[in-house]
């Protein structure tokens, strides 16, 4: 994979934990440089920091920035283009799950989990689509989650905002391979990272250790290879799909859910 990434600058939103600090760590190790972005500044810094030795310093760029706030977006491109001049490949990751049934869910709360699901993927775009088109062998690549095919009643408005996550991808996809940006998803199961480590945290059965935690949810949940996936092997999928090894790929998805999709 590596001489796919050399000389070439990935920019990775939601890169300062789980699956995008792990995608921005796979990306230094192939030769990329890589611009990451997260609105916790501390936690930007410790990402930043568990980055050393994975080469050189000038190849990473870390700006705090909140994917839903327009100009914040706007400036970490401007950060962008003066520090690398260029972006080849962009990483929308950034986001989070609510965890709530239909009765949980408020009004507000169903516009506010669509608006992070598509604005967070709307607005990086805008900014970054002006390199992207210069580069030969651009590509957006988006986190997703099998809840846009396979909706759970107890994360009702993910799911749905999934799903018109999923819609909008594909339509990006028909628009802008005229502009040669390919546009492609990765389908998450449950992926071991921040949001689960969260959780864990407030667990109601507290006897229980995070191996035996995660393996209980999985078998649960019926996952068929009995754990949830870890943030590398998601990591490893969304540099395939950003990468020219899948030149001829756009408008498509890879499932990362250790077999859970019940789709044909
Ligand atoms: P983490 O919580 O470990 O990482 C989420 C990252 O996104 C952090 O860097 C966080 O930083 C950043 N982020 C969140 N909201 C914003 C925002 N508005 N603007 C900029 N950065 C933001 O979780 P995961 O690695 O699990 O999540 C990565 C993606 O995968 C998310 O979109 C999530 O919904 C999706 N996903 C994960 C699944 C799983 O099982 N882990 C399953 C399905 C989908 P900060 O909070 O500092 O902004």
């Amino acid at each position: 994979m590596k001489g796919s990434f050399e000389q070439r600058v990935a920019v990775v939103t939601g890169g300062s934990s789980g699956i995008g600090l792990e995608a921005v760590r796979l990306l230094l190790r192939n030769g990329a440089r890589v611009a990451l972005c997260g609105r916790d500044e501390a936690r930007l810094a410790r990402a930043v920091e568990s980055l050393q030795g994975l080469g050189d310093e000038s190849a990473v760029l870390a700006q705090p920035c909140d994917v839903l706030d327009k100009a914040s977006v706007q400036a970490f491109a401007h950060a962008v283009e003066a520090r690398f001049g260029r972006v080849d490949f962009l990483i929308a990751n950034a986001g989070q799950g609510r965890v709530a049934s239909l009765e949980e869910t408020q009004d507000e709360d169903w516009v506010s989990e669509t608006r992070l699901k598509l604005m967070g993927l709307l607005h990086p775009l805008k900014a970054f689509q002006p390199m992207l088109e210069r580069s030969d062998c651009a590509s957006v690549t988006c986190v997703n989650s099998l809840l846009s095919l396979q909706p759970e009643p107890h994360m009702i408005a993910t799911s749905a905002a999934r799903a018109a996550l999923l819609n909008l991808t594909h339509s990006l996809a028909q628009e802008l391979v005229r502009k040669r940006i390919r546009v492609n998803s990765i389908l998450l199961g449950m992926v071991e990272s921040g949001q689960w480590r969260r959780r864990f945290e407030l667990r109601s059965d507290t006897q229980l250790d995070w191996t035996d935690w995660t393996a209980r949810i999985a078998a649960q949940r019926g996952i068929p290879m009995g754990r949830m996936g870890r943030p590398e092997e998601a990591a490893q999928a969304l540099l395939f799909l950003a990468s020219p090894l899948a030149s001829y790929t756009t408008g498509s998805c890879i499932d990362v859910s250790g077999g859970f999709s019940r789709q044909l």
